[in-house]
């Protein structure tokens, strides 16, 4: 009697726990049970503790993903699993790789306790709590919390503006926190430990000395003509850079369809940018560097990994700041209202409440780009790239161009659509950033499946990206040595080492040129007339391909090759605004109310952008519509 009292009492607190959750009784053999799958880097292993009628436990025994872009599914997931004692729990958005992870690891581990993994898989999850509506005002309210939201939001608030942000996905930080986080900013200060060279001198004479495309280009060139005769008459030997070398490379480099006036707002604010996020304590390395498609040794980098360092620095100042600054994720903005001619709100959908929010002073648009929504990045860049369907992309999944599609029906002008960048550095099964073994320009280069050099890889993006689709399988290998990863626990800009990377085969590395060309399958006469090709242009600054950025030969083992492949990376084009980041309607007319900063406008980076631009672009124009939002500019 006793016995079956008991049963009775545990399926009755089972049933009560689970609410609507459950559906028939699962048993397992009572114990405590381990299991592992891969997860974003390397493995993760989860451990269950289970009665004979439920699952008492979910707990992370270890994992090596990033805390700020991961730890939101390490912490959802197991707690989705007991409350609806169901493996069929939902994805943490933007963590996809880290929750399916986790996931297969739970149901390894309960596999162990001879539960029917099909029957756990087919439970519900938890229902959400019945839809409220709620009304509220601020003075600013910011669409997106990426690193220009973010930015926007912090200066409003610095301004004296109550400010709400919201964000659609369950953490903040959008493309900006996966970013490979190179900030340029012509620095004399930390570019002084960046030794000039011929190679370098020559580029500069080469774009001071063609024939200019207007007169902007022209006016640049006589100003950076001076700078460089009074740097030469200084007899300075560290590289040389001004904001308007800057302004003529992104210029130039976007084939002269940006807008003058954005791009001297772009490079002349930078550096005043990137010291504002540093006094809120952002940290960066001393090392400067040109990252890939940079064109020059201008990028700046936090100490955190990837871009973690700004969001890190943008939550914790909002987190000092809560009584002025109310940030809600899982918040999606889904329309903007318009009273009288002008933005005075949006509407927006919570985890359980449709929010209407009143902005007294303005909104700002700070949605990022749309690299991955594929139909609208087919509709505006088929005509370059053809079919995109296929490609992979390096954005989070939020990147899906919302505050394009709001802001069209308020008749904003978009401009410069069609151009969408994608970089050559794609990993071959996920198409994200991670993985990608370069630490700079200067130190790699890449060879195609032959072996062989095909590029200028100091160049452009666009001309990088077009030379690889033209290689066989669209695969191409980046090649270094120990110059990059001293020591095998080196890190990559993705917060993994070259030793995991190597365990993983998603890396590969050896002690002669010929072994590593073993490894990856490239005939080794090739691969070893790569590298002297590499290593000569070194010595001469001059190169078959047209290379111009170099420093050090790649002659100290190990040898180190990854590969990679194009994958769609940053939408140029968007909402067009003046330099204040107030928007611009079909007519050319200021729509009152409305501001955007960072991928979600347009019109900044031309044709191409330059590597390092973009989180210059987010933070200064972010600034620029926190503040003009406040105004009332
Ligand atoms: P940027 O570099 O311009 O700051 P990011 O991609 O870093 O762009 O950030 C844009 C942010 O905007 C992302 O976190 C994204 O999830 C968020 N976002 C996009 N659409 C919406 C929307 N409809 N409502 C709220 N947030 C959105």
């Amino acid at each position: 009697m006793k016995r079956i009292s008991s049963k009775i009492f545990a399926v009755v607190l089972a049933l009560g726990i689970l609410g609507c959750a459950t559906t028939s009784k699962i048993s397992f053999t009572p114990g405590t049970y381990q299991g592992s799958a891969p997860g974003f880097n390397g493995d993760v292993t989860i451990e269950v503790t289970v009665d004979s009628g439920r699952i008492l436990g979910v707990r992370v025994v270890s994992q090596n993903d990033t805390p700020e872009i991961s730890g939101l599914a390490y912490q959802r997931i197991p707690q989705a699993i007991v409350e609806g004692q169901t493996l069929g729990v939902d994805m943490v958005s933007g963590a996809s790789i880290s929750s399916k992870g986790i996931i297969e690891a739970a149901t390894a581990a309960l596999a162990k306790s001879g539960a029917d993994i099909k029957a756990l898989q087919s439970r519900k999850p938890v229902a959400a709590a019945k839809r409220t509506s709620k009304s509220e005002t601020a003075d600013v309210v910011v669409i997106g919390a990426g690193g220009a939201g973010l930015a926007a939001a912090i200066t409003a608030s610095q301004n004296g503006a109550k400010v709400i942000v919201l964000e659609k996905m369950p953490r903040a930080g959008g493309n900006t926190i996966i970013s490979g986080a190179a900030w340029n900013a012509a620095d004399a200060a930390r570019q002084a430990s960046v030794p000039i060279n011929d190679a370098n001198r020559t580029a500069i004479q080469q774009s001071i000395t063609r024939a200019p495309h207007d007169a902007f280009e022209k006016e640049l060139q006589a100003t950076i003509t001076k700078q460089f005769a009074d740097f030469n008459a200084a007899k300075k030997t560290s590289i040389f850079d001004s904001p308007e070398f800057h302004m003529l490379q992104t210029y130039n480099g976007g084939d002269y369809v940006g807008n003058p006036e954005l791009i001297k707002t772009l490079a002349s604010g930078t550096l005043a940018a990137l010291e504002w996020e540093m006094s809120m304590g952002l940290q960066v390395n001393d090392h400067i560097f040109t990252v890939a498609g940079g064109l020059w040794p201008r990028a700046h980098q936090p100490t955190m990994p990837l871009g973690t360092g700004y969001i890190d620095t943008d939550l914790k100042y909002i987190d000092a700041h809560k009584d002025q600054i109310t940030l809600l994720v899982d918040t999606k903005a889904t329309e903007l209202i318009v009273q009288n001619g002008r933005v005075t709100g949006v509407k927006a959908a919570g985890p359980t409440t449709d929010y209407t929010f009143t902005a007294a002073k303005g909104v700002i648009l700070a949605t990022g780009g749309f690299g991955a929504n594929k139909e609208l990045r087919q509709k505006y860049g088929g005509a370059q790239w053809g079919d995109m369907t296929a490609a992979g992309t390096t954005n989070h999944p939020g990147a899906t161009g919302d505050g394009l599609l709001m802001a069209e029906t308020v008749e904003a002008n978009l401009v410069g659509m069609e151009y969408i960048q994608f970089l050559p550095l794609g990993d071959p099964v996920t198409g994200s950033l991670s993985g990608n073994i370069e630490q700079g320009v200067e130190d790699r280069f890449f060879v195609n499946k032959e072996g062989n050099r095909f590029v200028d890889e100091g160049g452009r993006r666009d001309a990088m990206t077009k030379a690889l689709f033209a290689q066989p399988d669209a695969l191409m290998w980046i090649i270094c040595d120990k110059h990059s990863y001293p020591t095998p626990q080196v890190k990559n800009n993705f917060n993994e080492t070259i030793e995991e990377l190597i365990q993983q085969k998603r890396a590969f590395g050896a002690n002669t040129i010929e072994e590593l060309a073993q490894q990856i399958g490239v005939p080794p006469a090739n691969l070893k007339a790569a590298v002297d090709e590499f290593n000569a242009g070194v010595d001469s600054g001059k190169d078959r391909l047209g290379r111009t950025l170099w420093k050090i030969k790649i002659d100290t083992p190990p040898y180190y090759a990854g590969a990679r492949i194009p994958t769609v990376h940053h939408t140029m084009g968007g909402l067009q605004i003046n330099t204040q980041a107030q928007v611009i309607n079909k007519s050319g007319q200021v729509i009152p109310g409305l501001y955007a900063a960072g991928e979600v406008t347009g019109g900044i980076h031309g044709s191409n952008r330059l590597g390092g631009n973009a989180l210059a672009d987010i933070h200064v124009f972010g600034r620029i519509a926190g503040a003009s939002a406040v105004a009332g500019k």
